[in-house]
């Protein structure tokens, strides 16, 4: 999404929050937070060692500071001895996305609160790793690469099991195939001919375009059998599924991927069109969602793509004939501050705009965005005082207007949806 923060509500790197303010804020005895290099007094919880899922104590994060954490799992070293383990750590203060493993000497042992334990892992093989962390969601793949980019992940995701070993994966940025190994990429780039997403491309502006992929769509469309191979596409749908599910948190079950259409919006040049976000559709006709999952590619984010795709997603239930349509939910913390700060702008610019009443069924009418959200978005900006008022008129003051919409962040990169430029046939027809 465009605006990720990558904490709830404070980012970790707090360097410039002074160490006693720190130490207030961790709810921990964090007295040593400041720690000595000296780590003969750590020695005294070495016989604590190893460290249960539950404990609570003090990590150095990258930024050099130490900040609470709860062991969530451990694990043993590969390369270290029999009693050397590493830890799942959640940072308490902060979004589970950081959650990460570190090795012991990242964790203070003198601030170890013993009395919560909870019941411990032992060593885990990689089947059962596997399943562990798919219970407890610890993350199993830790970087990818894709393009250009390394990526730090920030969920589990289901791998096959034949990935269970691995921490990092090493994605062709155009069919997707993903590998254990660099070396394996590189050779299956000689060969790999794909310079876009499968499917027709819907879209193009310059150097954007949107590509629509869809298993069964190809599969019915005969001109594109010649050119697809159905197979390929499954795994390319497939593999979009588990890239979005290493950034989202609870996503839809892999195997309804055969209900849903695909819209991959990529920025193209000269070696080919480059991923930058996608979204999935549900396929069914009469529903109200217009968009199941978004996802921004974390190198792409606070670019504008993301109020880009939601703009594009309104205007596809525009052409299907809905009255409006909406997000499913539960959002994303980063979709729905995205979402929200989508209706905001674009409701405010046609309050600005209008100077006679009219009623928020109106305003769905004109913006295809729910009653329910619209309704939600104004009692928010305190323009309505009751999500109820669905026929309010709407009598704000020009004064009231501009100072909303100028705390309004407006879509970073003047990224514009340009429906003139949208060449698509809702799937209902295309099926008929
Ligand atoms: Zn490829």
């Amino acid at each position: 999404m465009d605006s990720p923060p990558r904490t709830r509500g404070k980012k970790p790197s707090t360097s410039k929050i002074p160490v006693n303010q720190q130490q207030q804020q961790s709810g921990v005895d964090n007295s040593s937070a400041n720690l000595p290099e000296d780590d003969a007094s750590k020695k005294k919880n070495a016989e604590f060692l190893p460290f249960k899922a539950g404990n609570q104590l003090l990590c150095r994060w990258r930024d050099g500071i130490y900040y609470p954490v709860k062991i969530i799992a451990r694990r043993k070293l590969v390369d270290g001895g029999v009693d050397d383990f590493e830890y799942y750590v959640h940072y308490i203060q902060f979004n589970s996305r950081l959650d990460e493993w570190v090795r012991l000497e990242q964790l203070d042992l003198d601030s170890l609160k013993t009395n919560i334990a909870e019941e411990g892992h032992e060593e885990l093989d990689a089947a059962l790793l596997y399943e562990h962390e798919k219970v407890t969601k610890v993350k199993n793949i830790e970087t990818i690469e894709l393009g250009s980019y390394k990526i730090e992940t920030w969920y589990f995701s289901p791998c096959p099991a034949e990935y269970n070993d691995c921490r990092e994966l090493f994605f062709c940025e155009f069919c997707l195939t993903f590998f254990k190994h660099k070396s394996q990429l590189q050779r299956h780039k000689k060969k790999c001919d794909s310079r876009q997403p499968p499917g027709n491309e819907i879209y193009r502006d310059g150097t954007l375009s949107i590509y629509e992929a869809s298993f069964h769509a190809l599969l019915h469309t005969p001109n594109m059998l010649k050119q697809v191979d159905p197979k390929k596409n499954w795994v390319y749908s497939e593999n979009l599924w588990i890239l979005a599910k290493l950034f989202l948190e609870n996503k839809a079950p892999l195997k309804d991927i055969n209900r849903f259409l695909f819209y991959v919006l990529c920025e193209c040049d000269d070696s080919g069109c480059h991923m930058v976000a996608y979204f999935s559709k549900r396929k069914d006709p009469e529903g109200i969602y217009n968009l199941s999952y978004i996802l921004t590619l974390p190198p792409y984010q606070r670019r504008g793509y993301g109020a880009f795709l939601i703009a594009f997603s309104y205007e596809l239930s525009k052409k299907e004939g809905k009255a409006a349509g909406a997000p499913e939910r539960p959002l994303s913390d980063l979709g729905r501050r995205c979402y929200e700060r989508y209706w905001t702008w674009v409701l405010l610019n046609i309050l600005k705009q209008r100077r006679d009443d009219f009623s928020i069924q109106e305003l769905s009418q004109m913006t295809a965005i729910h009653i329910g959200d619209i309704a939600k978005t104004l009692q928010d900006l305190e323009l309505i005082q009751s999500t109820k008022e669905l026929q309010t008129r709407h009598c704000m003051d020009t004064e009231t207007l501009d100072r909303l919409l100028r705390d309004a962040a407006g879509p970073p990169g003047g990224l514009k949806f340009d429906v003139t430029k949208l060449d698509w046939t809702p799937y209902k027809q295309e099926q008929s």
